[in-house]
């Protein structure tokens, strides 16, 4: 095998495609070689040493000494200095360098070669004692603590002592004669620690520094960040040594890093910052202002320190020249560092540059009309999930932010208000123009109002289906659910988290995309969207090939929806459309009333409402596809609770308030989700399909009749686990369709399908499927069932769940691939058998979530249903699956 690459002007052996056996670092180093950018030259010791060092007890190849030698020899050659030589001694840096970057969790060690000796022969060629015996002392420092374990602050004692009897505060403040006494103690201090002198051997050295580089692959804070990230271990790093140029050699030297294009905003603008007269370190630690590149970023940041364009006009024309250079040949935005010695620019890395979901959709827009890449590479560049960050307000980063508790991130958004406690408090108060944010332990449909009321919803207690997630989510509200460490006191209307009480009316922030909650306002910043994201939408439409439809049943939200491009509903709730204060007593009437008559009679009542939202729903869906769910309420989210409601119900009905409670007592399930819900409902009770199914055809009669066009009604038939119930379900619908056919005389063509919500209807989707022109896959429902896991509670212990590795993902977010995923896969096979042409659809949340959407057009499915904010994110993510 080959153990080591060499790179640079007169010879290059690797490329940046060898980034597995290379890394990132040393494969692009290469490549930036053989471009002919002006790279130190070096070698690089693959990720294979590293793996053959730790399955062999810490030990190299045999060959791997002779193959270094060379290497360092090729160094020498190429820059006409000798390792180890007293009068002009070869300096190197030995790096880390994984297949993707792991910032800072590794070890690096520079300056390397100096000894006693070599630093005399530096300090005579550079001319200046102070540069070379900083040098030195530096990196005896490092050495001392990477590779020897000496720890840091024996250096910083020492240097301490030394600054007071000096009696200066700054390092720059101490002299070359300074310097040369703290290397002395310094190395003192090492032989004191570890019982032996500083090593002076550059190749002692070298290989103690090539050793702790492999060995800091295995030290904790790489292993938790690996893990954190989902980097493989068998990965290992490579180690990348090379020739140290000098940006601290004077006042004609410089070091900095930037990005080819702005990576907070996408602009095409070179933007980065440098340091006259420093090392690398001293850009990324902040102690000195760095100073912006060009003339223009230097005045859009108000700065009154010279720009590096002015600074140094020649040698920034070259980096410019390097920075299209590289965008040219990596068609992406690129993210380097750079370092210029006595006026002579080297370039020390380049990698794609890491940005905002902003300047992703804007580079890959901006690439693709340069002609850099095509379309295809565009729509792959952009992250679906990122797009969230477009569509909804945003913590403004640049603000100071006050964590005080977490929660689930249930629906994407930021936004700051004070806080109600109640529904109605907060649609008073916002009706009063205040900003608001209601908190509540759970919400329930009673609490509707006020969510549409607020800014943003905080809960304490569900998971990512609860009832405040998937509202909230339909109206694009900011919502953070199950922030388990809040207690809330509805009655003293406070909440309480570790030593903060926060009252009614105090302010706090909430981010849905991260589940953070904030003490106070944190200034948050409003989506814009661009011409390059419709740009980008019209290009991922040309590739897709799954129709994205959405779940709503507002008008607002099918708007919202058909604006973003949906191709349909693919989930009316219609149990959501009761939920408004004026309508929900007649609902609750319906579903507590002890037989027939009552029920006609609360029905009655319902079916006027019903029809009304069927016709603006099929107006703006006209031409297109409109699912709607009949009535899958499970009854604890309707039942009345307190004694206003139950009195309501009373006076509408006719009846007792006894007699409500009792109804309401005997009505209480113990497993509500598993409970008297679904196609169970319209089985005891047909007549509430009848009226729903009633409604529907009447309200596609007089659509059809007004405009000529209406929309394609698929009615679907919830929580089927026997097939007899779909067939049964099926005829009260065909029923009520023929008459109002008869009745109206307009011809309407409709269809009947139903939802697989339980692994029965998985495993007899071929009988299923003889009455069903469609499945759609309740994913919520099924991932409950699958489980046996509840969607309602299940947050509270799954992080741990997560925490300890024995779950990915939390499987209400994600669809679990393996498991519920099987039976979706089953119940597809099995469906189609019967039926061909048996349409496919999922409107569980997984439905915009884009590994779950990958996983849908990989099994075939004719389409994906998903709130209206994420219809974006699931055609970009429909179009990257069909790449
Ligand atoms: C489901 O179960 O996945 C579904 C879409 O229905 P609901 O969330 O209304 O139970
Ligand atoms: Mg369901």
């Amino acid at each position: 095998a080959k153990w080591v690459y060499r790179f640079g002007a007169d010879q290059t052996e690797g490329r940046a495609e060898m980034k597995n056996l290379l890394g990132g670092k040393g494969a692009n180093l290469a490549e930036m070689a053989s471009l002919g950018l002006p790279v130190p030259p070096g070698f690089t010791i693959t990720t294979e040493v590293c793996t053959y060092f730790y399955a062999n007890a810490r030990k190299y190849p045999a060959e791997l000494e002779a193959e270094v030698k060379a290497g360092v020899a090729h160094i020498e050659k190429a820059v006409g200095m000798r390792f180890g030589d007293s009068e002009n001694p070869l300096l190197v840096s030995v790096r880390s360098g994984a297949r993707v970057s792991m910032p800072g969790m590794m070890d690096t060690v520079l300056n390397l070669g100096l000894n006693d000796d070599t630093t005399e022969g530096l300090a005579k060629k550079s001319g200046d004692r102070r540069f070379a015996y900083d040098s030195y002392r530096r990196f005896i420092q490092m050495y001392g603590n990477v590779v020897l374990g000496v720890e840091h602050h024996n250096f910083e004692e020492v240097l301490e002592l030394h600054k007071q009897d000096r009696g200066v505060d700054l390092d720059t403040d101490l002299s070359a004669e300074d310097w040369l006494k703290i290397i002395g103690e310094y190395k003192q201090r090492i032989e004191e620690e570890i019982g032996k002198p500083f090593p002076q051997d550059p190749h002692q050295q070298l290989w103690g520094a090539i050793g702790a580089v492999f060995g800091s692959w295995d030290i904790p804070r790489a292993k938790t960040y690996r893990k954190l990230n989902n980097i493989p271990e068998e990965w290992g790093t490579a180690v990348n040594v090379q020739a140290m140029v000098f940006g601290n050699m004077g006042d004609d030297c410089a070091t900095g890093v930037a990005f080819t294009r702005n990576p907070s905003t996408g602009t095409k603008e070179f933007y980065g910052e440098y340091l006259v007269n420093a090392q690398g370190e001293d850009v990324v630690a902040g102690i000195r202002t760095p100073q912006h590149l060009t003339l223009e970023g230097k005045k859009a940041n108000k700065s009154t320190l010279p720009a590096m364009e002015e600074v140094m006009p020649e040698v920034f024309k070259q980096l410019d020249q390097v920075r299209s250079q590289l965008e040219k040949h990596y068609r992406d935005m690129q993210d380097i560092e750079f370092t210029v010695q006595q006026g002579k620019l080297y370039m020390l890395q380049t990698r794609n540059g890491k940005r905002t979901a902003q300047a992703a959709l804007k580079i890959a827009v901006d690439l693709c009309n340069e002609g850099l890449i095509d379309r295809k590479t565009a729509v792959a560049r952009v992250d679906p999930a990122s797009l969230d960050q477009l569509l909804h307000p945003r913590l403004d980063p640049k603000a100071k932010k006050e964590v005080i508790a977490r929660g689930l991130p249930a629906s994407p958004g930021a936004a700051f208000g004070k806080i109600a406690f109640t529904a109605d408090a907060a649609e008073d108060r916002a009706a009063k123009g205040e900003q608001v944010i209601l908190v509540r332990v759970e919400t329930s449909p009673e609490d509707i109002h006020g969510m549409h009321a607020a800014a943003g919803i905080l809960t304490t207690r569900g998971g990512m289906t609860s009832h405040a997630a998937v509202v909230a989510r339909g109206m694009g509200r900011p919502c953070v659910s199950g922030a388990g460490d809040l207690r809330v006191d509805e009655v003293q209307k406070t909440m309480t988290v570790r030593g903060h009480t926060i009252g009614d009316g105090d302010t706090i922030t909430i981010d849905g995309g991260t589940g953070e909650v904030m003490l106070g306002e944190v200034p948050t910043i409003e989506p814009e969207l661009s011409g390059d994201f419709s740009m980008l939408m019209s290009w991922a439409d040309s590739f897709r090939k799954l129709k994205v439809r959405t779940n709503a049943e507002t008008p607002l939200d099918a708007r919202t929806a058909r604006q973003f491009g949906a191709e349909g509903i693919g989930l009316c709730r219609t149990e959501h459309m009761f939920f408004d204060t004026s309508r929900i007593v007649a609902m609750r009437e319906t579903i507590m009333a002890e037989d027939v008559e009552g029920r006609k009679k609360a029905l009655a009542k319902l079916l006027p409402m019903q029809r009304q939202d069927f016709v603006e729903l099929f107006q703006i869906m006209r031409g297109l596809p409109v699912t709607i769910r009949l009535l899958d309420p499970p009854l604890h989210e309707f039942l009345p609770h307190s004694k206003e409601e139950l009195a309501e119900v009373a006076k509408a009905s006719n009846h007792s308030v006894e007699w409500v409670t009792h109804r309401a007592t005997l009505l209480k399930e113990s497993n509500p989700m598993l409970g008297h819900r679904g196609c169970r409902l319209g089985i005891t009770y047909p007549e509430i399909y009848e009226m729903q199914a009633r409604a529907i055809f009447e309200a596609a009669a007089e659509v059809k009749k007004k405009q000529g066009e209406t929309a394609e009604a698929e009615i679907m038939i919830p929580l089927v686990g026997i097939p007899k119930e779909l067939s049964l379900m099926r005829a009260v619908i065909d029923k009520v369709a023929r008459e109002v056919i008869k009745e109206t005389g307009v011809e309407l063509p409709y269809s009947v399908g139903t939802m697989i919500e339980l692994p029965r209807a998985c495993l007899l989707a071929d009988q299923i499927a003889k009455d069903a022109a469609f499945f759609s896959f309740g994913t919520n429902d099924l991932t409950q069932t699958t489980y046996g896991l509840s969607r309602d509670d299940a947050g509270r212990f799954l992080q741990a769940y997560e925490r300890q590795g024995i779950i990915k993902q939390d499987p209400f977010i994600s669809l679990d691939q393996e498991g519920v995923g099987e039976l979706v896969k089953i119940a597809a096979e099995r469906g189609r058998k019967t039926r061909a042409n048996l349409k496919l659809g999922i409107c569980g949340e997984h439905g915009g979530d884009p590994a779950s959407i990958h996983f849908c057009s990989e099994v075939g499915l004719d389409y994906v249903s998903c709130s209206p904010y994420r219809v974006p994110i699931a055609k970009l993510a429909a179009a990257q699956a069909a790449l």
